[in-house]
């Protein structure tokens, strides 16, 4: 059994949610599952990285401000493999490039164009957890991209995909996805199952709970997603 998870940035706020995350990871580990985590930048991280950078550049090169914004997520990787390592288990992170994530050039929106999962499964071979900066890339040049915000959604399917893994689960901070924000709209449904088209039709009015590309990305590679609350252990939303 293969599982890749997805923890976004609510879900990873401080170091009790991290612990609780990684508490999650290593149950499935010790039931004999090899688990790929992939994590975004701690609560609203890239908003705080963003302003501090306008204050010295408004215009900062985008190759730049990828560089810049990519180290939100590698530190999440890291804390999360320390907290995963406090529990006994062994982990490792893996930048977007370690990962074999290749994308065009675009800085800031860039595009996956393949997935070279070999360093992954090396590591997942010698029993260890490995743990994925979301959100980023590498270009042809060698240079860190990133997906565009709310990537690391896009990172998870991609891995999903090319490791055949049996589940994607995108753990957030609401019990799935809803016909409307239920953090604003206390009467909002949710949905137990969603079609792909209307699941990004749902994004195309607005809805953030997934990124539109993982939608896509799923879509064509017939990936369902899972979604669901990091806090609750209810049932979420399979999108697929
Ligand atoms: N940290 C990035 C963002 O806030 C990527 C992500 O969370 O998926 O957009
Ligand atoms: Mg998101």
């Amino acid at each position: 059994m293969l599982i890749v998870q997805k923890y976004g940035g609510t879900s990873l706020q401080d170091a009790g949610r991290v612990r609780t995350a990684a508490r999650r990871i290593t149950g499935l580990a010790q039931q004999g599952a090899q688990v790929v985590v992939v994590v975004s930048a701690q609560g609203d991280m890239t908003d705080k990285l963003i302003e501090k950078a306008a204050q010295l550049n408004r215009r900062g090169s985008a190759r730049e401000m990828d560089a810049y914004l990519a180290a939100g997520e590698q530190m999440s990787a890291g804390l999360m493999t320390m907290a995963i390592g406090a529990f006994g288990y062994a982990a490792v992170s893996l930048t977007g490039g370690q990962a074999g994530i290749h994308t065009d050039g675009v800085h800031g929106n860039a595009r996956i164009l393949r997935v070279e999962p070999e360093r992954i499964q090396k590591e997942l071979a010698e029993g260890k957890v490995v743990v994925v900066a979301g959100f980023q890339g590498v270009d042809p040049e060698g240079d860190i991209t990133t997906l565009g915000r709310g990537g690391s959604d896009t990172t998870a399917v991609a891995l999903a995909a090319a490791l055949h893994a049996d589940r994607c689960q995108i753990f957030t901070d609401v019990d799935g996805v809803f016909d409307r924000d239920p953090r604003i709209y206390p009467d909002a449904t949710r949905f137990g199952r969603i079609g792909y088209d209307k699941m990004l039709s749902l994004i195309e009015n607005g809805a953030q709970v997934l990124h539109d590309r993982s939608v896509e990305l799923a879509r064509d590679h017939g990936i369902p997603i899972e979604v669901l609350s990091a806090f609750t252990g209810n049932p979420g939303t399979i999108v697929g």
